[in-house]
């Protein structure tokens, strides 16, 4: 492992347990995707370049710009589906209610030889509960098995646990006060909820801690057995795996793609008002 790489995320270990090599291509070997050619892929990029500029209105929002004005640059159709259907949500015109709101919020702490970062959408903090928020603009809603063992659930809550007590008068929060809750901004009813104990904390940072030590001393990156991994994979002309997932693994392939697809939010400009 080169001395280059010092930082690991949730996507960039959801990467190394789907497929050691897309890991190595594109955090060990640095390679950007090849070029964008076909038209679901464009569509997927604008799509995504969308849902990043939702994140950005709603941290707007959160930290003070009223909801008028951030309506008038959520001005297309999809921005302003997801941008109405936000505003519609009981919980989000309560939010004010909790004691303190973290939009874009980042926790870091040390996990073995590296450091794991994560960036929140929100962390919401009330008096003995503690709830995370990501929004997520996916066409299709994922299932809650699905999305329960992806390393983001995992990551995000451990984290919270381990390196969030200077937001919990430096006490470290207890597993069991922790919430976390995808919104889905096309399924705005159907949020995907997940609570946290002890024990899940334990096995979460247990495999935090496996995987570092893998990460650290791998040599060889081999591809994933799972064909599915490569249905939307940007380094297929890499590997020479054109496949095609069978229907019943397509929806959560596409979900897959979407994330592969992501711009980091500090990519994105500052939106005018
Ligand atoms: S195409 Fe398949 S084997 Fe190659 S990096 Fe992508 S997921 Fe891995």
């Amino acid at each position: 492992m080169p001395n280059s790489l010092t930082t690991l995320s949730q996507s960039s270990l959801q990467d190394y347990v789907d497929c050691p090599r897309r890991f190595q291509l594109r955090y060990v070997d640095r390679l950007s995707y090849p070029a964008i050619e076909s038209e679901p892929t464009l569509e997927n990029e604008k799509h995504q370049q969308e849902g990043e500029y939702f994140h950005r209105l709603v941290q707007q929002h959160l930290i003070g710009i009223p909801a008028e004005q951030i309506s008038k640059v959520a001005n297309t159709p999809n921005l302003q589906r997801w941008w109405e259907n936000f505003l519609a949500q009981p919980d989000f015109r309560n939010l004010g209610d909790f004691g303190s709101l973290l939009p874009e919020a980042t926790l870091s702490a040390p996990l073995g030889k590296f450091r794991l970062l994560a960036k929140y959408d929100l962390i919401a903090i009330a008096k003995d509960k503690v709830t995370i928020y990501d929004w997520k603009t996916y066409r299709k809603r994922p299932r809650n098995e699905f999305l329960s063992a992806r390393m983001q659930t995992r990551v995000y809550r451990a984290l919270l646990v381990h390196a969030g007590a200077h937001l919990n008068h430096n006490a470290p929060f207890e597993p069991e006060q922790i919430e976390m809750i995808y919104w889905f901004s096309d399924f705005p009813n159907e949020p995907a909820r997940f609570a946290y104990t002890s024990a899940q904390y334990k096995r979460d940072w247990d495999l935090l801690l496996k995987l570092s030590d893998e990460i650290k001393s791998a040599s060889l990156y081999p591809l994933t057995d799972d064909r599915t991994k490569c249905l939307f994979c940007p380094y297929r002309s890499y590997c020479e795996r054109g496949v095609r997932a069978g229907d019943a693994d397509q929806a959560e392939a596409e979900v897959e793609a979407e994330e592969l697809f992501d711009v980091n939010f500090e990519q994105i400009g500052e939106i005018a008002f």
